[in-house]
Formats: C-alpha cells, sequence, structure tokens
C-alpha cells in the first residue's frame, strides 16, 4: 500500500513520487493551501495540498486521526521553513491524491501529555498512536532483544513456566482460577516463576530464563502493576559471585546496546548495614552526593537527653546529614521537612544553621546550639565536613527507624535542590540479614523468599542465632530502584526445613505447600541461585518515564483495573454455577 514510511520521507527522495499510509496528525487551511501532518510509527511528514490539485476536494474533507493513503512529490522546503527538529523537516510532499482509507469518530483525548491518565488508559489504542508511546514500546522490544541476545550467548535457555499452578511465597496474595473440573480447588497465578527454576536447576538445565508474567494481589502503590514482567534468571553450580558477575555483564551489555551508555567496568559493592548506615536505604541513589553520617561518639556525652539517649544505646544511633548551603532554607520549609520525615517515623528533625564555620559555636543558628559544648560541635563538624553556610539536620532514636526516615529525606532533599547528578549509578546491595523480626505477628519473616540460603550451612547453627543471621542474598540498584533481586538457595532438605520452621510454617503445611520441591531436593539437588529483574522499572529508566504504565501496552489503574476492558467484571450465575462458587453478590 505504501513506498516509504512518514517518519523517513528525508530530502534524499526529493523529486521522486511516494506513497504514504498514516493519521492526520493536524491539519490547517491556510489561504487556499492545505497543510496536512502524516504520521506513522516511524514520524511524522508535512503534505502540501494545492489549490489546483485533483486530491483538494479529499484533502477539505479530512478530520484529525482519518487514516488516509498519500500520494505525491517529496519537494524540498524554501530553506526558510526548514524544521530541524524533525527529521523529515526540509521537505514536504506535493499531493496529487488523497485517499480516505478510514474516517474517524472525533477524538475523545487531544492526543498530547495533558491528556489524563484514565481517558488514555479507556482509549489505550489512541493514546498509543502518539510518537511518545510509539517510542517507549519500541524501546522495550529493543531491550528485550538485547537480553536475549546477551542471555543466548551466554549459553541460557529460555523456557516457559506454567502460570496455571500453585501459590508461590513471594508474600503478596494470590490471584486465584477456580477449578472447573476440581470442584472447590484452585489454581494460583504466580508471584514469579521461583520455585520451576529451582527445579530447571534440578534438572539439569544449568541456566535457564525467561521472560516472565508474574501476579501480586498487593495493595498498589504508583509504580506497581498487578501483573508485572520479570527476566527472571537461575543457574547451577554457582555461588553469589558467580550469579553476580553474569547478572552485572548481561546489564553492562544491554544498556550498552539499547542506550549506548557504558556502564562501570565493576559495579560498587556495598553491605547492607552500610547503606543503611550512609544512604538510609537498600537502594540508594549513587547520583545524589550526600550521606549520613553517624554522630553518636559526639554527642554521648551532652545534655540533650534526645541524642545522648540513642547515642550511648545499642541498636540506636544519632544520624547527621549536611544540606550543603541549606541555611538559606526557611523556617517553614524546615517545618516540611520535619513533616515530611515524621512520615517515615521521625518523632522529631533537629537542625543546625551554620553561618560561620570558623566561629565554633558562636557561628551556628539552632535550637539545640545551648546544648552542644566544642568538643561536641567540633566532632560533628569535623565528622560532616560542614561548611559555612550549610545546613545540618539530625535524627535521633532506633537504628532504622533512623536511617530510613533520613535516607527518605535525603532523596527528597537531593531532588528539591537539584542535587541529582547525571548519568547512571548502578551498585549491588549484599550481606542482608536472613530475617526481619515482626513485631505484629511476633515471628521472623523472610527478608528475601523462604528457599534463600543463609551464610552458614549448617541448620543447626541458624536456628541457634536466626536473629544474626545474614543470607545469600542480593539486590542490583540503579539510580535509587533496585532493579533486580536474587540469591544463592537453599539445595539441602535439612536447611529447608529449619529455615520453613523459624518462618513459622509447620512441617504438614509445609508438605502441603512446597512438598514436591522438598521431595525435589532430595534427589541430588545442585546447588543454585539465581537473580529477577523487574522489566517494567528498566523499560520506564531507558524511556526516562516516571511510571512503569507508560511502558506497558495495556496497564492497570492504580485500582487494579483494566479501563479499556472494563475487566474485571461481573460473570454470569451460571458460569460461577460451572466453577462450583455461590454468587454472594445478589444485592445489586
Ligand atoms: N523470585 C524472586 C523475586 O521475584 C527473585 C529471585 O530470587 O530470583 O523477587
Amino acid at each position: 500500500m505504501r513506498t516509504h514510511l512518514c517518519g523517513e520521507v528525508t530530502e534524499q527522495f526529493a523529486g521522486q513520487p511516494v506513497q504514504l499510509c498514516g493519521w492526520v496528525d493536524r491539519r490547517r487551511d491556510l489561504g487556499g493551501l492545505i497543510f496536512i501532518g502524516l504520521r506513522d510509527h516511524a514520524g511524522i511528514v508535512q503534505v502540501v495540498v494545492e489549490p489546483d490539485s485533483a486530491a483538494f476536494a479529499d484533502a477539505e474533507g479530512l478530520r484529525n486521526e482519518y487514516c488516509v493513503r498519500i500520494s505525491g512529490q517529496v519537494r524540498m522546503r524554501p530553506e526558510s521553513q526548514w524544521n530541524e527538529s524533525m527529521a523529515t523537516g526540509k521537505v514536504e510532499i506535493v499531493a496529487d491524491r488523497v485517499e480516505l482509507l478510514n474516517a474517524s469518530a472525533p477524538m475523545p483525548l487531544m492526543m498530547t501529555d495533558e491528556d489524563g491518565e484514565e481517558v488514555r488508559l479507556k482509549y489505550r489504542y489512541l493514546d498509543l498512536r502518539r510518537p511518545r508511546m510509539q517510542r517507549n514500546l519500541r524501546s522495550r522490544a529493543r531491550l528485550y532483544q538485547a537480553i536475549r541476545k546477551s542471555l543466548e550467548a551466554k549459553r541460557f535457555i529460555e523456557i516457559e513456566t506454567p502460570v496455571l499452578t500453585k501459590a508461590t511465597p513471594e508474600g503478596a496474595r494470590d490471584y486465584l482460577v477456580p477449578s472447573r473440573v476440581h470442584a472447590g480447588h484452585y489454581f494460583a497465578l504466580p508471584q514469579s516463576p521461583q520455585l520451576f527454576k529451582q527445579l530447571l536447576m534440578m534438572s539439569g538445565m544449568d541456566r535457564y530464563y525467561q521472560i516472565a508474567r508474574c501476579f501480586r494481589d498487593e495493595d498498589l502503590r504508583a509504580d506497581r502493576q498487578p501483573e508485572f514482567t520479570q527476566l527472571d534468571i537461575e543457574m547451577a553450580f554457582v555461588e553469589e559471585r558467580d550469579v553476580q558477575d553474569c547478572a552485572e555483564s548481561m546489564i553492562r551489555e544491554v544498556i550498552k546496546d539499547v542506550l549506548d551508555v557504558d556502564l562501570p567496568a565493576e559495579f560498587p559493592r556495598l553491605d547492607w548495614r552500610e547503606a543503611m548506615e550512609r544512604y538510609g536505604s537498600d537502594k540508594p541513589d549513587l547520583r545524589i552526593p550526600m550521606q549520613l553520617v553517624s554522630v553518636d561518639e559526639h554527642v554521648a556525652h551532652i545534655e540533650f537527653r534526645v541524642f545522648s539517649g540513642p547515642a550511648s544505646e545499642a541498636g540506636s544511633r544519632v544520624a547527621a546529614l549536611r544540606v550543603p548551603a541549606g541555611a538559606g532554607f526557611s523556617r517553614k520549609q524546615i517545618d516540611d521537612y520535619a513533616a515530611y520525615a515524621a512520615r517515615y517515623g521521625a518523632r522529631g528533625l533537629a537542625w543546625i544553621k551554620v553561618n560561620d564555620a570558623a566561629a565554633g559555636i558562636e557561628g551556628l543558628q539552632s535550637p539545640i546550639a545551648k546544648f552542644l559544648d566544642d568538643a561536641a560541635w567540633q566532632g560533628i563538624a569535623g565528622s560532616t565536613g560542614v561548611q559555612s553556610g550549610d545546613l545540618l539536620l539530625f535524627g535521633a532514636g532506633d537504628w532504622l527507624t533512623v536511617s530510613n526516615f533520613m535516607g527518605q529525606l535525603l532523596v527528597k532533599i537531593g531532588y528539591d535542590q537539584g542535587l541529582v547528578e547525571e548519568g547512571w549509578k548502578p551498585l549491588w546491595v549484599t550481606g542482608f540479614p536472613m530475617f526481619e523480626w515482626d513485631e505484629d505477628s511476633g515471628r521472623y519473616m523472610a527478608m528475601h523468599h523462604p528457599f534463600t540460603a543463609p551464610a552458614e550451612s549448617d541448620p543447626q547453627a541458624l536456628v541457634a542465632n536466626p536473629g544474626e543471621s545474614m543470607s545469600k542474598g542480593y539486590d542490583m540498584v540503579l539510580n535509587g530502584t533496585e532493579i533486580g533481586g536474587g540469591s544463592i538457595r537453599i539445595h539441602n532438605p535439612a536447611m529447608q526445613q529449619a529455615v520453613f520452621a523459624l518462618l513459622g510454617i509447620a512441617e504438614d503445611e509445609a508438605q502441603q505447600k512446597f512438598g514436591f520441591l522438598l521431595d525435589a531436593l532430595r534427589y541430588g539437588c545442585p546447588p543454585h541461585g539465581g537473580i529477577a529483574f523487574g522489566l517494567d522499572r528498566i523499560a520506564a529508566l531507558i524511556s526516562g518515564e516516571e511510571s512503569i504504565r507508560d511502558v506497558i501496552a495495556f496497564p492497570k489503574t492504580t485500582t487494579a483495573q483494566c479501563l479499556l476492558t472494563s475487566a474485571p467484571s461481573r460473570i454470569s450465575d451460571t458460569q460461577l454455577a460451572e466453577l462450583h462458587i455461590r454468587n454472594v453478590d445478589k444485592s445489586e
């Protein structure tokens, strides 16, 4: 139907006849001339219909988003009318034929970034026509190709695992599918292919990958989707470093391939504890040149209980954040930051404005200055490297809580103050605790998932001291986003049983839920480990999009609905009966 793509008609085709298909991006009537921006997936080209052209009458009837075929000749535009921002900006097509392929009803959206998300999702097929969305989905497809190319070269094989399956414990609620054939029985949609990929290692597949859809019924935050895509990887006969090096090399190749960006030859590595100490986050954004500093030793002796208490207690800390040039913050700004920190558990936020660093305590402006002595201030000033014009913010209390809220503040202030540097800053975070204690349920929870191996190889050593145990888990972080996470897995049945027991999963429950895995572990299971990457997030990062919904063709809303198809929807009583489900909602 066409000889060229709209976006590819450049000056090299000047003088040639072309036939183009596409949509009317916009139509302008200018003193007898009609200009049409004709758009396809490759871009937009300007079409001119002159008054004496046979095509004129047809062109007059065109409206936005009409689908047309246009024949004409490529002509250079006069230099004064060149549009350097468009690939086709030096030419125009002089039309001799305008053929309407299909008219369009009036558009329900403006087809710009101004459109609200609700209308964009309802008319997603129209929204996707926009160049930005075209670009996003095409970069995503390139990302997939680059991943496959890299992993195939590393001798991975792509294997699909079931979508109708049994619950996998990644810590979210399951989406369930009732069985018609087996009354009262349900499939669960996989929260991840975790157990299948482990079984594939036991099957001798050696290196597996899959671009897998995962389903988690959780309360959705802005960047979550009930169904999302993971690049899932598993390898046999490996230790942590083998998986990390392989995954790191793959990410380096992929980012080079899709963005032509060279990531560092070796990603920095941070221990989880150190990451929390210095950045207050297990996914530090290394583009922000600020760090937290513990000042406990300098304030343990002062009269101010809010500091001296936590400074002297185990499991607590007093952390300082130096905000360069922050002494200019207004009282209101500081109050707002305190309120922000309170959302993450802060009970207060102490501050010091350093007006004159050379003047010692005299040079400070702060409600807490009166509690400081020279030793305390010299210690704080030395460890934070504070300079005149800076602001120091302090959090004091429980180590994890303080680290968390100070870390949140660090990022917020980093963005607010425009301190985030350009570029790509990956790192590994390792050395996670095996378990975290859950106050509400009064038991341990797996920090990763229950198949993650602990650092100790003896189950008894683990059971003796679970709170201190470190896992063989690791996360890959890029620009403050956790893009991947994985671990070395437990490959011996006694250890797996011990971990289930510590997590409060009784033996019969373990048997019922994961009996097949426990069985498989008994038949010469190789040591193995793996990782999974969040592909929606990576696609968003490479497209420069904030929201993963902008890199998913047909996403759900934050309330887990598809506005395009109106799913989820009610189903008939007949269908419910077939599935052995009683309709409890007869009220409407
Ligand atoms: N299954 C894990 C997850 O989805 C990733 C892994 O351990 O490989 O987070």
